[in-house]
């Protein structure tokens, strides 16, 4: 039988691939070393054996809007939320990218932003950023120009850099974007400001949070943003109907009950952050400075493939991106418990020596 062609435009696109490799320390996809509290769980199974389940969920997540909505000082309708802050992107692209707009992203950043833009039909600009990584204005003003966005991207802290965007850079984007402003706050939590306060009802912007980070909630898919009720009423078109079961809206809404458990585990990885980044100062390695739970850097003795490699042959797993655009011989690494970091950097300066 004959396969069926996929569209056109679709034929050139890889998928998204994070390897799974069965490994003692996994430090390679930037989740939460940590379960949530104990008291979380405990409420979670409370709740959930309560369930009427031959009824379809809440359609508007109203009590999990509102919840959110309280953790940042906002109205529920400027809350949308969905399945992993990656559904939110696609929702958000569905809505105002696709077939003959265009979309911007400065590179490296978050693959899925291109990515998934270009799954709407949506062409991609991709920015340079300077060679520090850190954005450069006058290329933003460039594809502004050129591209027309209707999408711009930012993400601060950025992934894969680690590096924050500063507020003056975010307020001239949205100066020079002709578009929406989307800034991707999935580590936001980890950083010292957040463009949650520029949030209002005129400006076309929009910050995107996960709980699958912060949140130690990876395995519930549920991620939300912030932006205007206009913008939000859009989005509740277009998301499938009855998309968040009742089961996730629960967890969701018990987990910001934790806001003090989550703050101390956010304090504990960043000293273990800064813990790992002093160790690097005296190893053979370039770090970023990073606002995240993770690091970016380059082993500056040995090739980043073997580095990587050798950790994983001492049951250490770090994100390999040294095969990515832009991001020669460097590896990225997630801040682990202090057991785990230990372990990483124990394995690192035998690999390194
Ligand atoms: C992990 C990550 C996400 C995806 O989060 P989910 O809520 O798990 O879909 C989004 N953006 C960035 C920058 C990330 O690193």
């Amino acid at each position: 039988m004959a396969r069926i062609a996929v569209r056109d435009d679709l034929k050139a696109l890889e998928g998204y691939h994070s390897p799974h490799v069965s490994v003692r320390v996994r430090l390679n996809t930037n989740e939460s070393p940590t379960p949530p509290p104990a008291a979380w769980s405990d409420a979670f199974v409370a709740e959930v054996s309560r369930i009427e389940w031959h009824r379809y969920p809440d359609r508007a997540a109203t009590e999990l809007r509102a919840a959110i909505a309280t953790l940042h000082g906002v109205d529920s309708n400027q809350v949308f939320v969905a399945n992993g802050s990656n559904e939110v992107l696609q929702t958000l692209l569905l809505a105002y990218a696709g077939p003959g707009r265009t979309v911007a992203t400065f590179e490296p950043t978050y693959q899925l932003h291109a990515h998934i833009a270009r799954l709407t039909g949506a062409t991609v600009i991709e920015g340079e950023r300077n060679d520090d990584f850190t954005l450069d204005l006058a290329e933003a003003r460039r594809v502004c120009e050129t591209g027309n966005p209707i999408i711009t991207f930012l993400c601060s802290p950025n992934n894969p850099t680690g590096l924050v965007e500063p507020e003056s850079n975010v307020r001239e984007v949205m100066a020079m974007a002709p578009g929406l402003v989307v800034v991707d706050e999935a580590y936001g939590q980890f950083a010292d400001w957040t463009a949650l306060d520029l949030i209002d009802e005129e400006t076309p912007l929009v910050v995107s949070r996960t709980f699958s980070k912060t949140w130690s909630m990876a395995g519930a898919r549920l991620g939300y943003l912030v932006g205007p009720s206009w913008l939000v009423a859009e989005l509740d078109k277009v998301i499938l109907p009855y998309h968040l079961d009742t089961a996730k809206q629960i967890a969701g809404r018990l987990a910001l009950r934790y806001v003090n458990e989550m703050q101390a585990r956010i304090d504990l990885i960043v000293s273990e952050r800064e813990r790992i980044q002093s160790a690097f100062a005296s190893m053979p390695v370039h770090s970023w400075p990073s606002g995240a739970n993770f690091i970016l850097f380059r082993p500056t003795s040995i090739s980043g493939r073997d580095v990587w490699r050798r950790l994983v042959d001492r049951s250490v797993l770090v994100r390999d991106c040294s095969g990515w655009p832009r991001l020669e011989n460097c590896l990225r690494v997630t801040v682990g418990t202090p057991e785990e970091n230990d372990a990483f950097l124990a394995a690192l300066q035998e690999v390194l020596a």
